[in-house]
Order: structure tokens, then C-alpha cells, then sequence
């Protein structure tokens, strides 16, 4: 984990727990988004399964992937590569 601000210019983009580029975005049941990986390590970490931004808890099981925000993601690297 880098820590810190977020490199990219995009602050929607940027995942609250490793400050980078989404990576696998999940959605949460209180609509905030994370990388899976870091959920992951997040809910390891704190086993209440609790959201990394505002602390509710994710009560469903199920975690959707946000295809929407992946592809966001995907198009903005791949802008950056371009440029
Ligand atoms: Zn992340
Ligand atoms: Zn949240």
C-alpha cells in the first residue's frame, strides 16, 4: 500500500484504501466503491465488515463488481498510455 494522495488528477477514479487507480472495483451496499483486493485486506483487518469510507456495514453478502467504474478506470489508463 502507498498511502497518501492520490497520484491521478481523477479523485473519482482513486480507491479510498490504496489511493491508486480502481483495480476489480466492488460496490458496496452504501453505493462507495473499492478495489476487491483491498476490500479484501480491509475485512481482514476489520471483520465487521465495515466500508472503508463511511463505516456502515456491508450487510449482503453478495459483493457486485462496478463494471461501470472498471471501465472508467480501463479507459483512463489506457488514455494515460496514449498520451
Ligand atoms: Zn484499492
Ligand atoms: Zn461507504
Amino acid at each position: 500500500m502507498k498511502g497518501g494522495q492520490c497520484l491521478n488528477s481523477d479523485e473519482d477514479l482513486c480507491c479510498p484504501v490504496c489511493h491508486d487507480i480502481f483495480k476489480d472495483p466492488v460496490m458496496l451496499s452504501c453505493s462507495h466503491s473499492v478495489c476487491k483486493v483491498c476490500l479484501q485486506s480491509w475485512w481482514t483487518e476489520n471483520p465487521n465488515r465495515e466500508c472503508p469510507v463511511c463505516k456502515r456495514r456491508h450487510l449482503k453478502r453478495q459483493l457486485p463488481p462496478n463494471l461501470v467504474l472498471k471501465n472508467l478506470c480501463e479507459s483512463f489508463l489506457l488514455d494515460k498510455l496514449l498520451q
